[in-house]
């Protein structure tokens, strides 16, 4: 068995010295203001402004309006015909364990988190939530690295809470004890009863936690279900600490309680028959969102390894193992029962006025791949009968909200400039995500083809 490192042996092996130099060259560049004329504005909160300017100083946005001047010198980007719109957000997945060839936790190091974040970036992402599968210290690292570059996603993450030894499914469970055994850190924190768990929320809190994602599923009886009175007490107390919750979980008859308990987010929201008119509406009142998570079983049975849009990111085993074959196939099978329950679920949820939010998975099993599956849920939102600008808003505006992300999800004075340039307009088709032109975090452009160069 692995011996655990300490702290020091395991940031050394992590390349940090390179991380940090790369890192502080970044920081020191000059950024140059940039004017982006004549284009059509989404501006995330549902509306659209045609043939505008934006300005941006120092990686942020300073003016909207038409017939702009720099106030300096500075870049002039001609955008006639092109739809510029908020960088998007994935408010659930799982960085670290997925690397361009391989799954597991041997790949969970700074490094292998670093380039999760880039595919993101590439894919138009501003922002990542990690759902409860890192080590808060790595975590911290990673959010330090962000924090300097400005060119990588905003990197959010929970801390874990499930009854001991228990919580994600059985085959990332070994991979997350794995991380743990390797890096000498905890990754999941096991409760067992009340009171331990409101000083395990209080300990968290002190080590700059700002999320818990607590599991309330007996995984089929192969695990214990987190028990009523230790959520109640996990939500009293994060509530009391200003920590959000939010919660994994299988049945839609778990969720009326976890609200009531008053817990802040469903990262896998039951949205079929059983999700009832009362179920929403009392999630909408207690501004609890809903991420309905349908890409996770789709996109696995589906052939994405043909794909041109991923292909960039697939070794040549990874795409092997993503092509048709017995279990892929160019369009997944779907039971024609599942999908209408769905589409009556998302008419339930757009009447409650329930805020459905954007969150993929991604990561938490071999072969669902960041960023990529973001734009694909998105086009599942609009056949289940979103209109394109409501799956745009649960990407940006939507999930900026829920997560606490004030400088991010609109195009509006003194938000971070982080956007995505589109060359079509995806309020018409919203497959035009993936008609990328380019990318702006922070006011930098994202060089999406060096990124994409590294895949193996
Ligand atoms: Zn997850």
């Amino acid at each position: 068995m692995e011996r655990p490192m300490s702290f020091r042996v395991f940031i050394k092996r992590q390349a940090w010295p390179l991380g940090l130099a790369v890192s502080l060259m970044a920081s020191v560049q000059a950024q140059s203001d940039i004017l982006m004329q004549n284009a059509n504005l989404i501006i995330g909160d549902g509306s659209v402004l045609t043939n505008h300017d934006l300005l941006i100083e120092d990686g942020l946005i300073v003016d909207l309006g038409r017939n702009l001047s720099l106030p300096e010198a500075g870049l002039v980007v001609d955008l006639q015909g092109k739809w510029v719109m908020p960088a998007l957000i994935d408010a659930h997945a799982h960085l670290g364990f997925q690397s361009r060839e391989s799954w597991g936790a041997g790949n969970y190091d700074l490094e292998n988190l670093t380039d999760n974040l880039e595919q993101y970036a590439y894919y138009g992402f501003g922002a990542v939530f990690s759902a409860g599968s890192d080590p808060a210290e790595i975590a911290q690292l990673l959010k330090a690295v962000v924090s300097r570059r400005k060119n990588l996603p905003e990197f959010l993450y929970a801390a874990g809470l499930a009854p001991p030894g228990q919580g994600p499914n059985n085959q990332f469970l070994e991979q997350t004890t794995l991380v743990e055994a390797r890096t000498g850190f905890k990754v999941l924190h096991g409760v067992t009863e009340p009171k331990s768990a409101r000083q395990t929320v209080t300990e968290l809190a002190r080590k700059g936690s700002e999320f818990i994602k607590i599991w309330v599923d007996d995984r089929g009886g192969s695990q214990t279900k987190l028990a009523p009175e230790i959520y109640w007490a996990v939500a009293q107390q994060a509530g009391q600490l200003g920590l959000k919750v939010f919660v994994h979980q299988q049945n839609a008859a778990d969720m009326l309680d976890l609200i009531t308990a008053g817990v802040d987010g469903f990262l896998h929201g039951r949205i079929g028959s059983a999700f009832t008119d009362d179920l929403v509406s009392r999630a909408a009142r207690s501004d609890v969102f809903v991420i309905p998570n349908l890409g996770l079983g789709e996109l696995r049975r589906e052939a994405i390894g043909e794909d041109n849009f991923l292909v960039p990111f697939l070794s040549k085993a990874l795409r092997e193992s993503l092509s048709a074959s017995a279990t892929r196939q160019a369009q997944p099978e779907r039971e024609a029962v599942d999908e209408s329950e769905l589409i009556a679920g998302f008419a339930r949820i757009e009447a409650g006025g329930l805020d459905l939010v954007l969150g993929t998975d991604a990561g938490a099993v071999p072969g669902h791949p960041f960023g990529y599956t973001g734009h694909r849920e998105l086009e599942i939102y609009v056949r289940l009968g979103m209109s394109p600008m409501d799956a745009l808003l649960s990407a940006t505006s939507l999930a900026a909200k829920h997560l606490g992300l004030d400088g991010l999800g609109l195009l509006k004075l003194g938000k971070q400039a982080s956007l995505v340039i589109l060359n079509s307009d995806p309020t018409s088709d919203i497959r035009s995500t993936r008609d990328i032109h380019s990318v702006y975090l922070n006011g930098q452009r994202i060089n999406r083809r060096a990124i994409a160069s590294r895949t193996p």
